[in-house]
């Protein structure tokens, strides 16, 4: 309880509007399910210590034993497992031990492993494993462990969020998340980092929520001025993400970026997306949004003008070329050139904001009460 009457105190005399309600209905043992492999024919799965393979949905124990160092195969009937033929599409291979590691192809993972096997015989490999190790697992692969440990602890709750959102949001699904960067990059214990693992225990459990609901806690590289309303770019109108002017982020080293697209390239890469043109004349901007960000832009042809949303047009080029959607053109005959601010959507954490804001003396909640105004600091239950 000591963890409330701190946050009391900083509220109050601080007034982030941030406070904590400690009583959430999920808890601090939630489990992620992290699809780490899909469509692999063969894997090697090693545990030392005692180990149980059950059937997943009828719990039914298939085998057990100690010390598995084993080749893992889908067949006609089921899953092959050490030489064994398992009569079952659906199983989860667990240490006994809860601190025990799996080794996948020599990668080693906390928690236990659920392997589905395919029409065929490919398998997919579901690590489950407890939310906290998850944001251990992904946050170095997210950020720097050298940041400073506010910025660390800000970053730990926008990940731990995310991550419950993202399960929140696919809890009917096979998996909550991927270890790729469509959702967190994950990158199993061998990506864990000790200032990293400082910051999630010394923030263990806490979630941003808004109006009772967990937020879907976007973050961003850097946001070169002012941070996006999340309802630009999805279906997500929520007050902590309406944007905000980040002040904090002008050192970063994606501030301002500057590229030069041949409108040749273009005009391919709009035919690769199913669309013929002959020749662009122009990109025009067509509008922009309150962050200052393009809304929009005008693709003139030598047949017709096209317009396309910019958030398309940067997906299209690829983001990491056209780095954010807050640019401005300047065109010569043949080529364009985008000179433009910040890297990625926008919306939500700023990071590179929230390295300056943690290295000025900005603890966390003062961080997350920028980015996310309104939010509410909420500890799951033990
Ligand atoms: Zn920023």
């Amino acid at each position: 309880m000591k963890i409330i009457k701190i946050f009391l105190i900083l509220s109050l005399v601080l007034s982030f509007g941030l406070s904590v309600d400690p009583g959430y209905a999920q808890s601090a043992d939630q489990k992620v399910r992290v699809k780490i492999f899909h469509d692999a024919p063969v894997f090697i799965v090693v545990i030392k210590g005692d180990y149980t393979v059950r059937e997943y949905k009828s719990d039914r124990i298939l085998n057990y034993g100690k010390k598995l160092k084993a080749k893992v195969a889908g067949y006609k009937g089921g899953i092959l497992l050490a030489g064994r033929y398992l009569a079952a599409n659906n199983v989860f291979i667990k240490p006994n031990g809860p601190e025990e590691p799996i080794e996948i192809n020599g990668k080693r993972f906390k928690g236990g492993l659920q392997v589905i096997k395919r029409d065929g015989v490919t398998l997919s490999l579901i690590n489950h494993l407890r939310l906290e190790d998850y944001v251990k697992g992904i946050a170095v692969r997210e950020t720097s462990h050298y940041w400073p440990i506010e910025t660390l602890k800000a970053e730990a709750v926008v990940f731990r969020t995310f991550a419950l959102y993202r399960a929140e949001q696919f809890k009917n699904k096979e998996w909550d998340v991927s270890d790729d960067v469509f959702s967190q990059v994950y990158g199993g214990m061998e990506a864990e980092r000790y200032r990293i693992t400082e910051a999630v225990d010394a923030t263990k459990g806490e979630i941003l929520q808004f109006d009772g609901k967990i937020l879907p806690a976007f973050y961003h590289s850097t946001c070169g001025g002012a941070t996006e309303d999340a309802s630009v770019l999805w279906d997500i109108d929520l007050v902590p993400l309406k944007g905000v002017a980040c002040g904090f982020c002008k050192d970063s080293p994606h501030f301002s970026w500057k590229t030069t697209v041949s409108k040749e390239k273009i005009r391919q890469l709009w035919e690769k997306n199913g669309q013929r043109i002959k020749k662009i004349n122009e990109v025009v901007i067509a509008g922009r949004d309150k962050s200052g960000r393009v809304s929009n832009l005008d693709i003139v042809t030598d047949q017709k003008d096209i317009e396309i949303a910019a958030k398309d047009f940067r997906n299209m080029i690829g983001p990491d070329i056209i780095k954010s959607t807050n640019f401005k053109i300047n065109a010569s005959s043949s080529d364009i050139t985008f000179e433009g601010f910040g890297w990625g959507h926008g919306v939500g954490l700023c990071q590179w904001g929230a390295y300056f804001m943690g290295k000025y003396g900005s603890d966390y909640l003062k961080i997350l009460d920028l980015y996310y105004p309104g939010s509410n600091l909420t500890k799951l239950s033990e």
